[in-house]
């Protein structure tokens, strides 16, 4: 087959079907609502948000690829015109709505392509996800991985999301007569926002675009965009930030809560770390994981909330697996070779420093894997967790 016939994620012209993991904008960045590159294929849930990201896209340029289904997809080589075929199946990476991990078998041979996921090593979702991802593989090995890196480094752990969402409770109700806010992306979170929801028996405030997406979801009667009916109001996580909340706080007592895997915390000289400036607070950061005075040693896998400010509290709630998870997920693909996908900030380590023992064959320099690749991907700047 030849390189470049289809792209997972990368948006330049010329490939004959191109590929999208989920709709977070450090994935969906290079497309637009004039798109006419060609097919693109994605979940069924993606599809259903496609518009409110792109309103005016063309949708019949979409293709779903439903979950656990084998589908054949015919490509023509430019070089000799011969007829080929790509297979793909998508499978849930649990990450936000959407999300799907793609494993591909051509004539290069077999690739599973994570984007970003998190697969709970007692989580019921990933549990599925792993049956169907070797019931898939059969006897083949996965030749390729590209790898949701975003934390891979041992100094990234944090708790099941179950126990993180207990967590962002338990400071709820130890600040009853605060007003309370989430900083969250345009899409992801919802379980989290679910779980308060249910648990304090009340509504959250989101955004009109973000009600929107949650109509869209079928997550109705629990979400408004009535301040007067909820204390609780999840926000774009660009306002979310210390000015806002030192602001906010003149009128009423506020504070803030922030689930990530990052362990953010203000930046001298900088009160607004929440933003896309967090690029930097993460890379800071990880070298202090784990040296904090109130934080569980990294092997207990139990990082607790923590405040950095006193309107400010970090509550380890991720989307994206952490070290101990890739490291099972790695111990259960057994890849022959790795590639990361998100390269970002002076955190950065690649994952064959770590898990280069843990396949079955040597696993290849990086530069030997993008030689040998026959799909288009693309590499993350992903400054801060989505
Ligand atoms: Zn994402």
């Amino acid at each position: 087959m030849d390189r470049g016939m289809i792209s997972v994620e990368r948006w330049s012209e010329g490939r004959q079907v191109y590929f999208l993991t989920h709709l977070h904008a450090d994935h969906t960045n290079g497309l637009s609502s004039t798109w006419k590159r060609g097919p693109l294929c994605c979940s069924r849930i993606t599809a259903k948000l496609f518009a409110s990201k792109f309103p005016g896209f063309k949708l019949s340029l979409l293709r779903i690829l439903d979950i656990g289904q084998w589908n054949s997809i015919p490509l023509v080589s430019p070089t000799t015109e011969s007829n080929t075929t790509v297979n793909v199946i998508a499978i849930d990476a649990d990450h936000c709505p959407g999300a799907v991990m793609y494993l591909f078998r051509g004539e290069f041979g077999c690739m599973l392509y994570t984007g970003d996921f998190h697969w709970e090593t007692t989580g019921k979702r990933a549990e599925i996800g792993k049956s169907m991802l070797l019931s898939a593989l059969g006897n083949d090995k996965v030749d390729i991985l590209y790898l949701d890196n975003t934390y891979c480094n041992p100094s990234y752990y944090f708790p099941s999301r179950e126990v993180a969402a207990q967590q962002v409770v338990d400071v709820i109700t130890s600040h009853p007569e605060h007003d309370i806010i989430i900083g969250i992306d345009s899409l992801g979170k919802e379980d989290l926002l679910l779980h308060i929801a249910q648990a304090l028996k009340i509504k959250i405030w989101v955004w009109r675009e973000r009600l929107q997406i949650m109509d869209l979801l079928g997550f109705h009667d629990i979400f408004t965009t009535k301040v007067s009916v909820t204390r609780v109001r999840a926000v774009p996580r660009y306002s979310f930030s210390i000015d806002t909340l030192e602001g906010l706080n003149i009128m009423r007592p506020t504070i803030g809560i922030m689930p990530s895997g990052l362990p953010w915390k203000p930046l001298e000289g900088n009160t607004n770390v929440f933003g896309s400036s967090s690029h930097h607070s993460r890379s800071k950061l990880s070298t202090k994981v784990g040296s904090h005075t109130d934080m569980h040693k990294p092997n207990d896998n139990s990082r607790a909330m923590e405040s950095y400010h006193e309107y400010i509290y970090t509550v380890p709630y991720s989307d994206h697996s952490c070290f101990a998870e890739i490291k099972e997920f790695i111990k259960l693909v057994q890849p022959t070779n790795l590639k990361d996908i998100v390269s970002s900030s002076s955190s950065y380590v690649d994952p064959l420093y770590y898990f280069g023992h843990l396949s079955g064959a040597n696993l290849q320099s990086q530069g030997r894997v993008m030689n040998c690749a026959q799909i288009d991907t693309t590499d993350y700047q992903n400054g801060y967790e989505s």
